[in-house]
């Protein structure tokens, strides 16, 4: 049986790796899809210890310990990943020791060698701008990103509606998130670089555009 590709989604907030990971899932239909934003959304839901902190990293900011991340990501392939299905990851690894532990992991699981790791690369001025820039519809809540034709909209493109800048976060946030890419993540992007494992797409390009872009590095 030809085993199934695994994909890890790397790159700036702002980036559209979200998209990109939606457009991945249609395309090759059996992906179990991981976010680790959303694996650490749920464990700040029990009612635990752990959970307490981990609630207050994500409002006040700040990093977790070091394995928490890696250990959430294989307690979740590991109960949930079928055996015929392919992983999608959005999220991690962010950190060189991350990166080294995941690569332990996927070889366990003989999974290493079918697994792409793919940068959606825009620059540190680009992301800012999307991240500040982008609008909401006052009318019907369609967010509109700042990317392409979008940024020429007038008014909202579905009900007319006024278009408002309200970035979801302060500029002090998005700094923050931003700075921990350049101090952290673009140490993963060497790790992967260095061992020419890394699929760097551009990101700057409209999203069909970067779709297929990815198709074509993985064929
Ligand atoms: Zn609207």
């Amino acid at each position: 049986m030809e085993k199934s590709l695994n994909f890890v989604l790397i790159g700036r907030s702002g980036s559209g790796k979200g998209t990109q990971a939606k457009l991945l899932m249609k395309e090759f239909q059996n992906l179990y899809y991981i976010s680790t934003g959303d694996l650490f959304r749920n464990l700040a839901k029990a009612n635990s210890d752990m959970a307490e902190k981990v609630k207050k990293l994500l409002e006040e900011g700040g990093l977790p310990p070091d394995d928490l991340a890696t250990s959430l990501w294989i307690h979740e392939i590991s109960h949930n990943v079928k055996k015929d299905q392919g992983i999608l990851a959005d999220g991690f690894p962010r950190r060189v020791a991350e990166a080294e532990n995941l690569d332990q992991f996927l070889e366990f699981l003989e999974r290493k060698e079918q697994t792409f790791f793919l940068l959606i690369d825009i620059s540190n001025e680009e992301a800012y701008n999307r991240l500040t820039k982008r609008r909401i519809c006052e009318k019907c809540g369609r967010l509109i990103p700042w990317v392409g034709a979008f940024k020429e909209l007038k008014v909202c493109d579905k009900c007319g509606g006024e278009l408002l800048t309200r970035p979801d976060d302060t500029h002090e946030a998005i700094n923050n998130r931003l700075n921990f890419y350049e101090e952290n993540v673009s140490r993963v992007v060497e790790y992967y670089e260095k061992q020419d494992r890394l699929k760097r797409i551009n990101g700057e390009q409209p999203i069909e555009d970067v779709f297929k872009e990815i198709l074509s590095a993985i064929k």
